[in-house]
């Protein structure tokens, strides 16, 4: 069912798209929820997941990824980004607390900026492996001393040894078929391993107050989870749920899409507010501002309101 392309008629929105059940509970019993241009979105009417129904079909297979999308992944200003100390901070701190040591899988790596941070903050704590769909932004990784292994994947084999962790840094909501990659993330840990889930938050403020406005409803995102929808998604699969959180605010983004109106936003734009975002938490003299900024985000995240939410799932002692 996950991977059934139908062609479409010339009258409906171009291409090909993937017709899908609800990604979480895979029941087909869904309502009308959003629409953005060609973009159908739904919520199940069973589990309360809101998704993408049909997907467009680079979407669904990948490969935008690994032609458009890698382009934006190389861009100066979202190299710079991912590069810079403060960019993974909240996912670095919220590592450590559940992971110390030990094999360490990235998926959907892009260019490798986790890892590397990882790396440089820890350099012998971990033994680190990066993976993407996309090649282009992996040959970065690798030049900045990253270790990656190139394919998708649920098609590729990582040995016998298996992870202590594995983090899908902003990837889950880009994909067709989460549960399968649950599940192999699942069967990669070894017993007491951890599984880290960082997803766009459905309930933040950003989409409570701009809707569908939101630049982060776009033909790229697939699935739009909530803390519950997150939850039910790991244990389906078999996961202990340690915790959740709520991490990130980006108050430019509500601003500039209010104003915007919808409009699309471009990869460009997108890289530049990134690159812009990350300058500011960096500027010595914006300590005040700085300070405002962290007690509104952990407000924020304390109401569950903030932009983003983790899961943080743990393989049973007992699984296989
Ligand atoms: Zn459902």
């Amino acid at each position: 069912m996950c991977r059934s392309l139908t062609t479409q008629s010339k009258t409906e929105p171009p291409a090909e798209s993937l017709a899908r059940a609800c990604p979480v509970c895979l029941r087909a019993n869904a309502e009308p929820f959003w629409h953005k241009g060609e973009l159908r979105i739904v919520r199940c009417l069973a589990c309360d997941m809101v998704y993408v129904n049909p997907a467009p079909a680079g979407m669904a297979s990948g490969d935008f990824y690994n032609t458009e999308g890698a382009a934006y992944y190389l861009s100066p200003a979202k190299l710079a980004s991912d590069y810079a100390p403060v960019r993974y901070a909240r996912e670095l701190r919220l590592f450590r607390e559940f992971c110390s040591r030990g094999r360490v899988l990235d998926a959907g790596c892009g260019s490798g900026g986790f890892l590397f941070q990882l790396r440089q903050r820890w350099p012998h704590a971990y033994e680190l492996l990066g993976t993407d769909v996309s090649g282009a932004p992996l040959d970065y990784a690798e030049s900045r001393g990253v270790a990656v292994a190139r394919g998708s994947f649920l098609e590729q084999h990582f040995g016998d040894c298996p992870f202590d962790a594995i983090t899908l840094w902003a990837v889950v909501e880009h994909l067709a078929c989460p549960r399968a990659f649950l599940e192999k993330a699942h069967a990669l840990l070894k017993p007491g391993g951890v599984c880290f889930v960082l997803v766009p938050n459905l309930r933040s403020l950003a989409v409570r107050l701009l809707g569908v406005k939101y630049r982060y409803v776009y033909s790229q995102h697939l699935n739009y989870f909530t803390a519950t929808t997150l939850k039910q998604l790991g244990e389906t699969v078999g996961f202990e749920i340690v915790t959740t959180r709520f991490t990130h605010f980006n108050p430019l983004v509500i601003w500039q899409d209010g104003r915007g109106g919808g409009r699309e936003v471009s990869n460009a734009e997108r890289g530049a507010l990134l690159q812009q975002t990350t300058a500011y938490k960096q500027r010595w003299w914006l300590a005040p501002a700085r300070w405002a900024y962290g007690l509104t985000e952990r407000t924020l995240g304390a109401l569950g309101l903030a932009d983003n939410v983790v899961a943080v799932l743990r393989k049973g002692q007992g699984a296989i």
